[in-house]
């Protein structure tokens, strides 16, 4: 089994997001992996924080040419995995489905809901790979989708950096590439959800398949169309919010690399225990 902590050399943590997060590292390599299911996003940005070996993966790719639906998920999970990777870190932009959580609110979910149409969300789909592996069926629990160990150092680290994050709540993952109407954000608000996204889910499940902890750490860039007498959500708002915070969206990532465990006890590395895949993961 590969060391969470990168200690044979590979990277032991994945960060999904954008070049924001490691053009302020030295040493990048960059790395480009294939998996039998087609090309991810981007290649891999190999860098170290605190002493631990990091991956990096535009989700978008580093142009930001691919809009959420046209993702290949499966392949970015897979070619994280294959570089050593066992805890990944999603930072992603949201809409706030409530009042009080405002541009610039942190959260850190625990549950989400899918409301994707037609991305793939299982590399255990029984379709012969190009490579002729075929998968058996799997069930998957998902009742808790997030690694516990690491929101909780998630949390800890925000808290630790005056940021004071939301602990909880629930995703809404919308198809995209366009905002909610009016309605539909009310609708996603009723429910009690607290923000929607457009990238979360299958990044989530496919992790899980892989026995991958995923660590989901929402950023809000606006209101989403929740506010009656606005506009409306638009583009331009949601960059604009998004790069006021990078910066210490990257000191809190940097930090909950810093603060993995090196040893992983969470049910995300148990994820598969005494179910036949059909499928070999990488080591
Ligand atoms: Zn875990």
């Amino acid at each position: 089994m590969t060391a969470a902590d990168g200690s044979d050399g590979r990277a032991g943590i994945g960060v999904i997001g954008g070049s924001g997060f490691y053009s302020f590292l030295d040493d990048v390599t960059e790395i480009t992996v294939d998996t039998p299911y087609g090309p991810p996003s981007d290649s891999l940005f190999l860098g170290e924080i605190a002493g631990r070996k990091v991956a990096f993966l535009p989700r978008h790719g580093r142009d930001h040419r691919l809009p959420p639906h046209r993702i290949n998920y499966r392949a970015n999970l897979w070619a994280l995995r294959s570089a050593g990777v066992r805890q990944v870190l999603g930072p992603c932009a949201v809409g706030g489905l409530r009042p009080e959580y405002g541009p610039g609110t942190l959260l850190v979910p625990d549950q989400l809901v899918d409301r994707t149409k037609g991305r793939e969300q299982s590399f255990y789909d029984g379709e012969p790979r190009p490579d002729g592996v075929t998968s058996k069926v799997v069930h998957m629990t998902f009742a808790d989708p997030y690694c516990p160990t690491g929101r909780a150092v998630a949390l800890a680290t925000a808290r630790k950096q005056g940021w004071e994050p939301v602990d909880g709540g629930t995703m809404c993952v919308i198809e995209g590439p366009r905002f909610s109407t009016r309605a539909e954000s009310r609708w996603h608000a009723a429910q009690g959800w607290s923000v929607v996204g457009m990238t979360g889910h299958p990044e989530a499940v496919l992790a899980r398949e892989l026995e991958l902890c995923f660590t989901s750490l929402a950023l809000v860039t606006d209101l989403d169309a929740g506010a009656e007498t606005g506009e409306g959500v638009s583009h331009a708002e949601v960059l604009e919010v998004f790069g006021q915070n990078i910066g210490r969206l990257r000191e809190v990532l940097f930090d909950v690399v810093a603060g993995l465990p090196q040893e992983r006890d969470c049910l995300c590395a148990g994820a598969l225990l005494g179910q036949e895949t059909g499928v070999e993961l990488p080591e």
